[in-house]
C-alpha cells in the first residue's frame, strides 16, 4: 500500500510534464489509443521498451550474472489452479471494496482520502465493504467448464518456489542459493492510476533466495542493502530513496520481517520494492498441497531441510518510472543567439539511457560528412546504444538528445576530415571535447561502463 505522505518542495505538474515528454518522444504510450484507449493500460514505445530492457538487463547482470549463488527462471504465467489455493491467494488476495450507490465508481475502503465528492452531487452513497480477489481468471482450452478455470499469476514468486527442485538438483546449487525472475502479473486493482505506477498488468522482477533457517537474518538484512544500493548506484538520489520496515500489523502472520524500498514520487513515498523474511511458509505449503517432497538434503550433514526464503521483489515500471522522475530535470539557457532559454534533460545513468551515443555530422548535405559519421555510428552501434541523426541545426538536435536522456553526443565536422578527430558533447555540463577517433571508442566505453 503506498505511504502517502506530506509532499517536499515537488512542483505540481511534474507529472504531467514527464507523462507529455514520455508520449512526445516516444517513451509511453496510452494502450489501444486509436480506440479511444483502455483504462489504465499503457504501452512502452521505442525509447520507452529500451529504457525498461536496460532496467531489467542491468538488474539481472547484478543479481545473477554477477554471484556466483544466483540462478534465473522464467516460468510459465499460466500455472496449475492449486499453486494459488497453497500460496493463498485464493483466500486472502484480496482488497476491500465500496461502490457509490449513486455514481457507481468503486473505491478501495482503505483509501477512502481519495474518494472526492460524488459527480452526481453531494456525498457518496457507500454499499458495506466487500473483499474483492485481486486475481484475474480465465479459461483455459475450449471447453468452459470450472476445470477449465485458470488465473493469469498475480505475481511470478510462485513459479519459483514450484521449481525449487528442479532448480535445485539441476544446477546443483547449495543452500544459500537463489532463483531470480523477470515477467509479467496481473492483478485487477481497484484503483489503478498514478501513469505506470499501479496497473492491472506490470512486470515484476523477483527473487527467491533460499537459506538455512540460522542464516535467515543476516541474509535478510544483506539484501535490504544490496537492492537499496542498486537503485542508488543507478543513479537515483539518497534524499529521493528510502527504507520502511512495516509495522506488526502490516506483516503478513507467517512472515518474520518486511522493508519497503520506497521513492519519493511527486505525490509522496511509494513503494518500489519490497524485500520479505518469509520463512519456510512457501515451500511448506506447496508441499503440503502438491504432496511433493520440497526438502533440501544436504549431502555433507545428512539434514534434510526446509529452507527459509529472502524475497526481493520489485516492479519494472516502477523502477523505469521513478528513473524518469528523478532524472527529469529543466535548466536555463541560453541559445546560440543569446536568448534565454528552458533545457528539458533526462539525467540518465549512460547504462540507463535509450541512446547511449548520438552520431550527428554538422550538415547533412555534405557527403564527406554523412559518410565518414555514417561509418563512425556502424562501429560505435556494435558496443553502443547508438542513433545517427542529420536532421535540423545541430543546436535543436543536442536538445533533442537532452530530453531523451543521451549521454553522449560526437559531432562530426568539416575540420574532422582534416584532424581525424570528433567533437564530444557532455549531456550534463554541455562541455565539448575533442576526441582524436581512433580514441573515441575507449573513450566512450569508460564512460559509458563507468564501473570499470
Ligand atoms: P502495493 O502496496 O503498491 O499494491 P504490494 O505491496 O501489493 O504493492 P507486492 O505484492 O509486494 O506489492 O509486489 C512487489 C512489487 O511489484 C511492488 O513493490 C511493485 O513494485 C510491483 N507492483 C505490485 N503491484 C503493482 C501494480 N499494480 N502496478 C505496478 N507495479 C506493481
Amino acid at each position: 500500500m503506498p505511504q502517502i505522505e506530506e509532499k517536499k518542495n515537488v512542483r505540481e505538474d511534474l507529472m504531467e510534464r514527464i507523462v507529455s515528454l514520455c508520449r512526445r518522444r516516444g517513451f509511453i504510450y496510452p494502450g489501444s489509443e486509436i480506440y479511444g484507449g483502455l483504462a489504465n493500460c499503457w504501452d512502452y514505445g521505442p525509447l520507452g521498451s529500451q529504457l525498461k530492457k536496460n532496467v531489467k538487463d542491468l538488474w539481472w547482470r547484478t543479481v545473477v550474472q554477477e554471484r556466483d549463488d544466483m540462478v534465473g527462471l522464467d516460468a510459465a504465467i499460466l500455472m496449475h489452479p492449486r499453486t494459488w489455493e497453497a500460496s493463498g491467494h485464493v483466500g486472502n488476495f484480496s482488497d476491500p471494496l465500496v461502490d457509490c450507490k449513486k455514481c457507481k465508481q468503486r473505491f478501495r475502503a482503505d483509501q477512502m482520502e481519495e474518494a472526492a465528492k460524488c459527480p452526481e452531487g453531494g456525498q457518496h452513497e457507500f454499499t458495506e465493504v466487500r473483499q474483492f480477489n485481486l486475481m484475474f481468471q480465465t479459461q483455459m482450452g475450449v471447453v468452459q467448464d470450472e476445470t477449465s478455470s485458470v488465473y493469469l499469476r498475480p505475481e511470478t514468486a510462485q513459479g519459483i518456489f514450484v521449481n525449487f527442485k528442479n532448480v535445485q538438483t539441476s544446477s546443483r546449487k547449495k543452500l544459500p542459493f537463489g532463483i531470480a525472475q523477470i515477467g509479467k502479473s496481473f492483478r485487477n486493482e481497484i484503483t489503478p492510476r498514478r501513469f505506470t505506477f499501479r496497473t492491472r498488468e506490470f512486470e515484476q522482477m523477483e527473487i527467491e533466495y533460499f537459506v538455512r533457517p540460522e542464516e535467515a537474518d543476516a541474509s535478510f538484512k544483506d539484501w535490504v542493502d544490496q537492492r537499496h544500493r542498486w537503485y542508488l548506484d543507478y543513479g537515483i538520489k539518497a534524499d529521493n530513496l528510502r527504507l520502511r520496515a512495516h509495522g506488526a500489523d502490516e506483516l503478513a502472520h507467517y512472515a518474520k520481517g518486511c522493508f519497503d524500498i520506497e521513492y519519493m514520487f511527486p505525490w509522496g513515498w511509494s513503494e518500489l520494492e519490497g524485500i520479505a523474511n518469509r520463512t519456510d511458509f512457501d515451500l511448506s505449503q506447496h508441499m503440503k498441497f502438491s504432496g511433493k517432497d520440497l526438502k533440501y538434503f544436504d549431502e555433507e550433514t545428512k539434514e534434510h531441510v526446509t529452507p527459509w526464503v529472502i524475497e526481493p521483489s520489485g516492479g519494472v515500471d516502477r523502477a523505469v518510472l521513478a528513473f524518469l522522475v528523478d532524472s527529469y530535470d529543466e535548466d536555463e539557457t541560453v541559445t546560440a543567439k543569446g536568448e534565454k532559454d528552458t533545457r528539458v534533460v533526462l539525467r540518465l545513468h549512460p547504462q540507463l539511457a535509450p541512446v547511449q551515443v548520438a552520431v550527428l555530422p554538422l550538415q547533412k548535405n555534405k557527403p564527406e560528412l554523412v559518410e565518414l559519421s555514417q561509418k563512425l555510428y556502424k562501429s560505435l552501434r556494435l558496443h553502443f546504444l547508438a542513433d545517427w541523426d542529420g536532421t535540423g541545426q545541430i543546436g535543436k538536435r543536442y536538445r533533442r538528445y537532452d530530453e531523451v536522456g543521451c549521454p553522449f553526443c560526437v559531432t562530426v565536422d568539416f575540420d574532422s576530415l582534416e584532424d581525424k578527430a570528433v567533437t564530444v558533447r557532455d549531456r550534463d555540463s554541455m562541455a565539448q571535447e575533442r576526441i582524436p577517433l581512433d580514441q573515441i571508442f575507449d573513450y566512450l566505453r569508460k564512460k559509458v561502463f563507468c564501473r570499470e
